[in-house]
């Protein structure tokens, strides 16, 4: 089974993706997450990307789509690719996909969840207000002091959530017209939102 998460930042497509791909045994294939370690490990490709995602702006097609090449195989679940029509005509010619799944958020909400998330270098993502650590600023599982990643501070953030109704949101078109779309309405708790999806992958 491959699915593909589709929806805006903050929508909480990395959190539900951990939590999928663990239910399903899916390998979770993240763009944002593969760029950020480039990004991290200073190699030409990460440094190239930062200028793009440090204005908020999407990392330039060629580039993320010989990241995600390799990554691709059977059951996989994507998480932040596509992220406009380019890469899913490319994404179509190598990859079946069984299910898009969109996940729906009232755009107030996802500026205040993108503001106020930390991030862990273990992986682990907290919210100060919805899902605070339970020492401030310090990771529950590894003790690790949290961050607020450059890109979700609020002058980027309004950016981003520009970029995605420019580029992203067409998608939902476009997989709709390919009859694969599914509409989750994230605007709950994660176990909720979790919920729903489940139904609908139990279904596939
Ligand atoms: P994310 O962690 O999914 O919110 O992605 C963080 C940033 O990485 C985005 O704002 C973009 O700058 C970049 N990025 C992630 N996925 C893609 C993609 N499929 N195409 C281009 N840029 C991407």
């Amino acid at each position: 089974m491959n699915i593909i998460l589709l929806g805006p930042p903050g929508c909480g497509k990395g959190t539900q993706a951990k939590k999928i791909s663990e239910r399903y045994g899916l390998a979770h294939v993240s763009a944002g997450d593969l760029l950020r370690k480039a990004v991290a490990e200073k190699t030409g490709l990460g440094l190239k990307a930062k200028e793009y995602m440090d204005k908020g702006k999407l990392a330039p097609d060629e580039l993320v789509i010989g990241l995600m090449k390799e990554k691709l195989s059977d059951n996989v679940l994507l998480d932040g690719f596509p992220r406009n029509l380019n890469q899913a005509a490319m994404l179509k010619n190598f990859f079946d996909v069984n299910a898009v799944l969109n996940i729906d958020v009232d755009f107030r909400i996802l500026v205040k969840r993108l503001t106020g998330r930390r991030s862990c270098s273990c992986g682990t993502v907290y919210h100060v207000e919805y899902n605070p650590p339970e020492k401030e600023n310090v990771c529950n599982k590894c003790g690790s002091r949290l961050y607020q990643r450059d890109d979700d501070r609020k002058e980027v953030v309004v950016k981003r959530l520009e970029t995605y109704k420019k580029e992203t949101a067409p998608l939902i078109e476009y997989y709709r017209e390919n009859n694969k779309l599914k509409i989750v309405d994230g605007n709950g708790s994660i176990d909720e939102t979790f919920r729903k999806i489940c139904e609908i992958l139990n279904n596939i």
